[in-house]
Formats: structure tokens, sequence, C-alpha cells
């Protein structure tokens, strides 16, 4: 499978493929094929790439390559990298910073 039809992620810039899952929906892999992924894709008649995952009732196929979804190792944009903290919202009017005040009295002394 030649693919020409490489593109980067937009998110970590790493080289992906993207291929149509049984559901209809657009599913990015790593543009490499991986041993340890768990999608399989082929070329349909129409050079459409197609995705499916691979269960053990429905094993790899002879004309199917084996992939890793871009989501399993996109290094961008997952919910589960460290984010920068979002900053303390401010105090509404007439509300004390108790924090800031035990803050200048630790100092204080
Ligand atoms: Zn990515």
């Amino acid at each position: 499978m030649t693919d020409r039809d490489v593109r980067q992620c937009s998110l970590c810039g790493a080289d992906v493929v993207w291929a149509i899952t049984a559901a209809g929906k657009r599913q990015p892999l790593n543009a490499t094929p991986d041993p340890a992924g768990n999608v399989a894709a082929h070329r349909d008649g129409t050079g459409t790439r197609r995705a499916r995952a691979v269960v053990p009732d429905r094993p790899l196929m002879g004309f199917e390559r084996l992939y890793m979804p871009h989501a399993a190792t996109c290094a961008g944009g997952l919910p589960n990298t460290p984010r920068t903290p979002t900053p303390p919202r401010a105090l509404p009017i007439g509300v004390a910073d108790m924090n800031a005040y035990r803050a200048r009295k630790a100092r204080a002394r």
C-alpha cells in the first residue's frame, strides 16, 4: 500500500493517513503500519482506505494492514495531556481575598 495521501496531524505534526470506518466516519491512523495497532485498513475498489477494528472473531485478513489509531499516540490536544492551569477568577467586589490577607499577615511577622 503506497501512501501518497500522508498528511500531518494538525495537533502534533506526525504523519497520518485518513481512513473511513465501518460507521462512515473519518479516522486518522499513524501513517506507518504498526503490528501493535488494532485497526485493520485496506483500499477498497475506488482507492478509499477503509478501517475497522480487529477483534478476535474478525482477525486481520491477508489484504489488510495493521495500523495504530493516531489518537492513541497523538502528542497534542489529548484530554490527559497537561494543560496550563486556568488563572484564578477575580473575586467579586466587596469580597476579601483571605488567602492574600493571610499571606500578608504571615510576612509581617
Ligand atoms: Zn497528532
